[in-house]
């Protein structure tokens, strides 16, 4: 070993298995972690780590680019966070299978569970596909900046399987429902990493409707875990609101333990519900302890919703003399809202009847922040539009259409939807030291008008390994660990997520002390022109993917080795 592709010299390596941090350096070659330690051999590049951190490219293992994937060279936002493996397909919504008569409701479905804009989708997927398989074939054949895997989703299974029976929600026959078995157990075999379904109310198509799957019975649950069971291999996916969650769990628990595989599902603290998650965490608990593996994706951070003029959703939005300007350019728009008169006049105004969402969000000013400059995602109480408004006597109405119009109509005020009951972020923490829950839900090329929780890896090292002051804070192995290899290892990928010879050459080479978030805003790229918030952050020195470095102090190389991951991989051999 006199040469090999790149040594990363002198770091402080993290190397993913919640080990204390060292001084080593580490060898690259052909893609492949060759050497940790003390390395003499020469690098063709070599890269200076002293005084920076060396860690494993984080593993996101709920992303929905299943879109952007077809189109697009650039996992972004995920790649410029470090993220060197996606895995997409969650919450039962994506692309594959379909017939050429589907490919509208699954826009309408994508773009209602997911905020991606129908017109982006419409334009930027080819459709050359038909089955699972051949959507891999598709992902396969394009060059791209990380790893990308996928699931087969529920929604779109149950589609091709009942046509519109099946996005109406109507009861799948036996026959029907062994057509679906059979189909997972082949889009698994064809390199699928799981199955996923949701069963949440609240994820509804373009149109308003439930999604397809929502009330799928249970006979047609139990066939497709055997269908992953006969496959072999493959986890499952599921959202649900857990409403009836006796039923709820028995049912997961029985799918587990039928067929075998691995089950993630998504748990927020919701407003709502606020002690749903205790009772589900005792329920994780009580099943591991049973060694049945369930865990539960969580998220640092709150679920975030971004208002602004420039997103899908902001306090004014059912107000009649937005209504009435809604359409217009945001410079036109903007320049409206700050005539005084106009201003006038929108304050005066009631919402109308409308989205019943958008109508909550009115009274909602003690839930109300700014983000800010750096972009706070725990702000104190005191801080929210309510309390400002009451400390200064200003009607709240002002002070959020001044945040709104401000800066071009650029801002963005941050309301934290989920996770966020209590005012801070200790019940996230709980959940998150729990050994039975996952790193996930950062939605990655989801929500795109309103959501950008994908830099939440970035955040889990700035704010809780460094920054948080508002209660206790997380050792940095733990996070690396959990967004590395714990999250490569519950989707079945053992060759990457830690940093030891052997492993995949994905890697990330951080100046911690200066690592920054910017805040969000809003690009105009997706095909069609359509919009989606974008965040980038300062710190990431070099990612490395496949022992090629991709990024270079935020600014993309041109180099291209992400691929599609087909099925699990196991570990490699030196391990
Ligand atoms: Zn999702």
């Amino acid at each position: 070993m006199a040469e090999v592709d790149i040594v990363i010299r002198g770091g402080t390596l993290v190397d993913g298995t919640g080990s204390a941090p060292r001084k080593a350096d580490v060898a690259i070659d052909k893609g492949v972690i060759v050497g940790v330690g003390e390395i003499s051999a020469k690098g063709r590049e070599e890269i200076d780590a002293s005084g920076l951190l060396v860690t494993p490219g984080w593993v996101d293992i709920h992303t929905h680019y299943d879109g952007q994937a077809t189109w697009d060279e650039r996992m972004t936002p995920s790649s410029i966070h470090g993220t060197t493996t996606v895995v997409m397909g969650n919450c039962g919504v994506g692309f594959a299978p379909v017939r050429k008569t589907d490919h509208d409701t699954l826009i309408r479905l994508m773009e209602g569970v997911e905020d991606i804009p129908g017109a982006a989708l419409h334009e930027g997927l080819s459709w050359n596909w038909e089955s699972f398989g051949e959507y891999l074939d598709q992902l396969e054949s394009r060059p791209r900046d990380i790893d990308v895997a996928a699931q087969i989703p529920h929604g779109a299974l149950r589609v091709y399987v009942m046509g519109e029976r099946g996005a109406n929600r109507e009861p799948a026959t036996d026959a029907e429902i062994a057509e679906m078995k059979a189909l997972v157990r082949e889009a698994i075999k064809a390199g699928a990493l799981g199955f996923s379904t949701t069963r949440t109310m609240v994820h509804r198509t373009a149109d308003g409707d439930l999604t397809p799957t929502v009330g799928a019975a249970d006979a047609e649950m139990v066939a497709i875990a055997e269908g992953l069971k006969e496959a072999g291999t493959g986890v499952l996916q599921w959202v649900s609101d857990f409403k009836e969650i006796d039923h709820e769990f028995n049912l997961i628990t029985h799918l587990v333990e039928l067929s075998g595989r691995p089950l993630s599902f998504s748990m927020v603290q919701a407003d709502v519900w606020p002690d749903q998650w205790r009772d589900l965490t005792s329920r994780l608990d009580a099943a591991a302890a049973k060694g049945l593996p369930i865990k539960a994706q969580v998220q640092g951070r709150p679920v975030g919703l971004m208002l602004g003029l420039q997103g899908s959703v902001h306090p004014f939005v059912t107000r009649p003399s937005y209504a009435a300007i809604a359409h217009l350019p945001l410079a036109e728009r903007v320049a409206k809202m700050l005539e005084p008169a106009f201003r006038e006049k929108l304050l005066s105004e009631a919402p109308e009847a409308g989205h019943p969402f958008v109508n909550s969000l009115a009274g909602a000013y003690h839930k109300m922040f700014d983000l800010g400059n750096p972009p706070n995602y725990e702000p104190a109480p005191e801080k929210s539009i309510g309390a400002r408004a009451r400390a200064s006597g200003q009607n709240p109405d002002e002070i959020v259409y001044d945040i709104l119009t401000a800066n071009g109509g650029t801002g963005f005020l941050f309301f934290p939807l989920h996770n966020y009951t209590d005012f801070n972020l200790d019940n996230t923490l709980t959940m998150m030291r729990n050994p039975n829950t996952l790193f996930g839900l950062s939605d990655g090329g989801a929500h795109v008008g309103a959501i950008c929780d994908v830099s939440v890896p970035t955040y889990m090292l700035t704010h809780w390994c460094r920054d948080r002051s508002r209660g206790e804070r997380l050792d940095l192995p733990f996070v690396i660990k959990s967004q590395t290899h714990d999250t490569a290892q519950a989707m079945g990928l053992l060759d990457r997520g830690l940093i030891a010879p052997g492993y995949k050459a994905d890697v990330n080479v951080i100046d911690f002390e200066h690592l920054q978030l910017r805040p969000p805003h809003m690009v105009y790229d997706l095909p069609s022109g359509a919009r989606r918030l974008m965040q980038e952050a300062d710190g990431y020195v070099v990612t490395i993917a496949s022992g090629e470095v991709i990024y270079r102090n935020g600014e993309p190389t041109g180099a291209l080795p992400g691929k599609l991951v087909r099925g699990a991989k196991s570990a490699p051999a030196a391990a």
